[in-house]
């Protein structure tokens, strides 16, 4: 690589971020730009629906990136800009002001975007959580003297639920399915948290579908399929989301649920890389299964590998799936992919915590889910995720029993 023209970076969150600086570590050279759609500099996502909205005063943005951080590293940052188009022959970046911005390497890391009810029309008290500006609109109907209805029992409607109870709201949970967390986490880990909502005071509603949400500027109303209504002051949605894939698809980029890429996050067109929530990759540990992550560790690993493979390396994305969700004050961490277990061993570590170890038809380690107090999962999901990364088929007993898992990796050659 030669050209001076350097490398863009569309989209600014935590994977374009941790590209970025990543790039600068490894000594790259030549110019980097870092284009987000945001006013703000680059920030930390995880706070908005927990530090965020339980902060007495207004709080300030987690920065990833600040001014002298740009600036010490030359990186330039162009924010509030949206990038409308790219040409892949002429190697450039077209903004939607009309400027054209030459590259020599491109990366896509535009993320998701919040999934919208559709054939609801926008009011005020329907909000979405995505980016700080959803955060600020949301604080100030975080408190006691208000209803909040949660639409969604994934991460976002739960965490949004925690942090509004802490601060005394009172707080209704409608999740379509039979229960919450139906999307990658195991039953007995969802019911912990479930139990853990309503010994707080959260009305958790599940197995209800929508049939009409009515909003004006006094309260927003909530039908059910089975005829009641859930009214409150503001509706939360958090049904899920979806990666940003309309750029990638218009320059003619393969798109496979989410901006498809191999192992080493190089999409169909040269020179053209993707990473983080938008891509979809083949992932080596579970046979080439191809995944997309919707995964703040994800993000920022696969912004690391992406800024090497950038600047000339040729390196594998193999890192073990890992995800956590802070609710009141327990953790749930899941390492791996829990649907490739068919074996389930469970290891109780006292207090109500406990770690589910997923293996498969081999016996393979292949997922740990784990659930708890403060930090009472935390050891061992991280010598879980280890013993994952490296393929280990445990002893069944050691798994249950109170084993110290190091004993139960391969010694190192
Ligand atoms: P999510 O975790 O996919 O959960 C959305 C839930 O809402 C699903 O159970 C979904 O069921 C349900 N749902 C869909 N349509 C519905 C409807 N009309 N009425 C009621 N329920 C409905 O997505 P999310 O909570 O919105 O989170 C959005 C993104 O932020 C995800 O990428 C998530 O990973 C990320 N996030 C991560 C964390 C974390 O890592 N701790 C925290 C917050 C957010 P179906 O499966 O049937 O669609």
């Amino acid at each position: 690589m030669s050209n001076d023209a350097g490398i863009i970076i569309v989209g600014a969150g935590e994977c374009g971020a941790r590209a970025a600086l990543s790039l600068r570590e490894n000594g790259y050279p030549h110019a980097i730009t870092l284009i987000g759609d945001e006013a703000h500099l680059p920030y930390e996502r995880p706070p908005l629906s927990k530090q965020m909205l339980l902060a007495e005063a207004t709080p300030q943005a987690p920065t990833v990136l600040n001014d002298i951080m740009l600036g010490e590293r030359a990186i330039r940052h162009i924010g509030s800009a949206s990038a409308s188009a790219i040409d892949a022959t002429g190697k450039q970046v077209i903004l939607s002001d009309g400027r054209a911005l030459a590259y020599d390497r491109l990366l896509l890391s535009t993320g998701a975007a919040p999934r919208r009810l559709p054939n609801v029309r926008a009011n005020a008290r329907i909000l979405y959580l995505r980016t700080i500006n959803d955060a600020l609109a949301l604080r100030p109907w975080i408190s006691a003297d208000m209803h909040v209805a949660v639409l969604g029992g994934g991460f976002i409607g739960l965490e949004v639920a925690a942090s509004a109870r802490n601060r005394g709201a009172r707080v209704t949970v409608i999740e379509s399915q039979e229960r919450i967390l139906k999307r990658g986490v195991p039953e007995q880990i969802a019911e912990t948290i479930s139990s853990l909502h309503r010994r707080n005071g959260v009305e958790v509603k599940c197995g209800l579908t929508v049939s009409e949400i009515d909003a004006d500027d006094r309260r927003v109303s909530v039908r059910l399929a089975d005829g009641t209504e859930v009214t409150a002051d503001v509706l939360v949605v958090g049904i899920g989301a979806q990666p940003r894939t309309d750029l990638a698809a218009q320059a003619g980029i393969a798109v496979d649920n989410g901006i498809s890429v191999n192992e080493r996050l190089e999409t169909s067109v040269a020179d053209i890389y993707a990473a983080g929530d938008c891509c979809s990759f083949p992932h080596p540990l579970y046979g080439g299964r191809r995944l997309r992550l919707e995964a703040w560790r994800n993000a920022q690993d696969q912004g690391i590998l992406a800024a090497a493979n950038l600047a000339g390396a040729a390196r594998g994305y193999d890192a073990v799936p890992y995800f956590w969700s802070d609710q009141f004050d327990h953790t749930l961490q899941i390492a791996g992919l829990v649907d490739e277990g068919r074996t389930v061993v469970r290891r109780d570590l006292g207090d109500g915590a406990f770690i589910l170890f997923h293996l498969d038809d081999g016996q393979r380690l292949v997922a740990a889910s784990g659930v708890g107090y403060g930090n009472r999962v935390a050891r061992d999901m991280k010598l879980s995720e280890m013993l994952i990364a490296r393929q280990v088929v445990p002893p069944l007993d050691a798994l249950a029993a109170d084993a110290n898992l190091k004993s139960l990796l391969p010694r190192a050659a």
